[in-house]
C-alpha cells in the first residue's frame, strides 16, 4: 500500500539542466496512466518531475523510478499553489481521482482538484512558457444520447448528481483551457480519455476492468452493476499514452490543436460481454452476481476517434482481448504480492 513517508516533498529539482533534455511535470504521476507515462518519458531520456498527493496513486507505481537520476517526485497536492525551480517544457495533468467509488467518497476535493489544480498548474505553464495537457475525459458527454461522441456532440450531463463532481469539474477545466488559450496564448491541449486499462491500476480501484480481474482472479462473484446492458469502450494504456504523448508533440500551429480531441478504443462492449470474457480468459469458477445500476450511471459509451485519426494520425492498435491478456498476469502478481481486493471495490 502507499507509503507516504517513502517521499520527501520539496520542490528544488537537482537535473542537471545545462544537459539538453526536455524538463517535463506528470501532475498525477504516481496513478494508473501517470505513471505509466513517468515510465514512457524516462525510457525516453525526458527529465519528470512527477507531482502527486497519493490520494489514489501509489508509491508501488514509481518505485521503480524513484533512484533514476531523471526523475524526481513531489509529494504534494496541486490545489495548493506550489513554484518549480528551472525550465519546464510540458506539463500533463493526470491529476484526479478518476474511479467513481473513488471521487465519490471525496466529491469537494475532486472538484477542486479539477478546477484550482488546474488555475495553479496553468500558472506554471504561462510562467514557464511551457505546453500544458489536461486529462479529460468522456464524462464531459454524460449520459450520451448519441453514439459514437463526436467532439462537437455537448453531451448530457447532471449538475447535481454524484457523478457531477467529476464531470462538471471536467467541463469547468476545458474552459478554463480555452479561455487561457485565447486570452493568454497559453500552449493547451486537451484530451477527452474514454475507459482506460492496464498494467499500474490499483486493485483496489473500484472501475470494472480492475473488479472483474481480481475478483475473477480470488474466486470471487463478478459484480455486474444493473443488467449488464450498459456499454463502454476500453483503451489499453499504452494506445493511450501513444494518443497522450502525440497530442502533447502535435505541432502548434496545427488549426484548432487547442480544441478537445476524443482519445479511445470505439470497440464497444457491454459489461455482461466483459465479465464473460473476463471469466473466460482467467478460467474462473465463480457466479456472475448483479447489483444495482448506480445513480447517473451512463448507458453508452463509444468515441469517434475521427478527429485524433485526421489531426494526429493516431488510432489505438490492442483490442480489448489482447489488452486483457496483458493486464491479467499484473493482477495475478499483485494478489500474490498481497494487494487483495479487501473491500470488493463495489459502489455501496
Ligand atoms: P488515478 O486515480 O490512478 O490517477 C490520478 C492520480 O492523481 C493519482 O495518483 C492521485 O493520487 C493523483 N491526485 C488526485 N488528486 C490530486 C491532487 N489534488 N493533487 C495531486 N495529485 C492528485 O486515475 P487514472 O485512471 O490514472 O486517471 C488519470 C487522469 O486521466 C485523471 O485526470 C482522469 O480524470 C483522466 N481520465 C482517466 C480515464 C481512465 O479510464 N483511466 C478516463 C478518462 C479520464
Ligand atoms: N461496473 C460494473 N461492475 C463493477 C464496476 C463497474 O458493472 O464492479 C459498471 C459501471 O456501472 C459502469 C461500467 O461498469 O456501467 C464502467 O464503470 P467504471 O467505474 O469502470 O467507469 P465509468 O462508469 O466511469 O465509465
Amino acid at each position: 500500500m502507499s507509503d507516504k513517508s517513502f517521499f520527501k516533498p520539496g520542490f528544488t529539482s537537482a537535473f542537471d539542466h545545462a544537459a539538453a533534455r526536455r524538463t517535463i511535470i506528470v501532475a498525477g504521476g504516481a496513478g494508473f496512466i501517470g505513471s505509466n507515462l513517468c515510465k514512457r518519458l524516462i525510457d525516453a531520456g525526458e527529465r519528470v518531475i512527477c507531482i502527486d498527493n497519493l490520494s489514489t496513486g501509489r508509491s508501488e507505481n514509481i518505485a521503480g523510478l524513484i533512484a533514476h537520476p531523471n526523475f524526481a517526485f513531489y509529494l504534494h497536492d496541486i490545489v495548493k499553489p506550489f513554484g518549480i525551480s528551472g525550465p519546464v517544457d510540458q506539463i500533463y495533468n493526470l491529476a484526479c481521482q478518476a474511479s467513481p467509488p473513488k471521487y465519490q467518497s471525496d466529491p469537494i476535493h475532486t472538484f477542486k482538484t479539477s478546477i484550482i489544480g488546474a488555475v495553479n498548474l496553468l500558472r506554471v505553464a504561462e510562467l514557464k512558457s511551457a505546453r500544458i495537457l489536461q486529462s479529460s475525459t468522456s464524462e464531459v458527454y454524460g449520459d450520451p444520447e448519441i453514439s459514437p461522441q463526436a467532439e462537437t456532440y455537448r453531451g448530457q450531463v447532471n449538475t447535481v448528481g454524484p457523478r457531477a463532481c467529476y464531470d462538471e469539474g471536467k467541463r469547468a477545466t476545458e474552459t478554463l483551457f480555452y479561455e487561457m488559450h485565447r486570452q493568454r496564448q497559453i500552449d493547451v491541449r486537451i484530451a477527452r480519455i474514454f475507459n482506460t486499462y492496464g498494467p499500474r491500476m490499483d486493485p483496489e480501484d473500484g472501475r470494472v476492468v480492475s473488479n472483474f480481474i481480481v475478483q475473477a482472479l480470488q474466486d470471487q462473484a463478478l459484480t455486474v452493476y444493473g443488467d449488464g446492458s450498459q456499454t463502454r469502450s476500453f483503451c489499453y494504456v499504452e494506445d493511450m499514452l501513444d494518443g497522450l504523448m502525440a497530442l502533447m508533440e502535435a505541432d502548434s500551429d496545427l488549426p484548432t490543436i487547442s480544441d478537445p480531441v476524443n482519445l479511445g478504443n470505439p470497440g464497444e462492449f457491454n459489461m455482461l460481454e466483459l465479465a464473460q470474457m473476463v471469466r473466460e480468459m482467467t478460467d474462473a469458477r465463480a457466479d456472475i452476481v448483479f447489483h444495482p445500476l448506480p445513480k447517473d450511471d451512463p448507458h453508452q459509451r463509444r468515441p469517434d476517434i475521427g478527429r485524433a485519426k485526421r489531426l494526429l494520425g493516431w488510432e489505438p492498435h490492442v483490442p480489448l482481448r489482447l489488452g486483457l491478456m496483458a493486464t491479467i498476469p499484473y493482477f495475478r502478481e499483485q494478489i500474490e504480492q498481497g494487494q487483495t481486493l479487501r473491500r470488493g471495490g463495489a459502489v455501496a
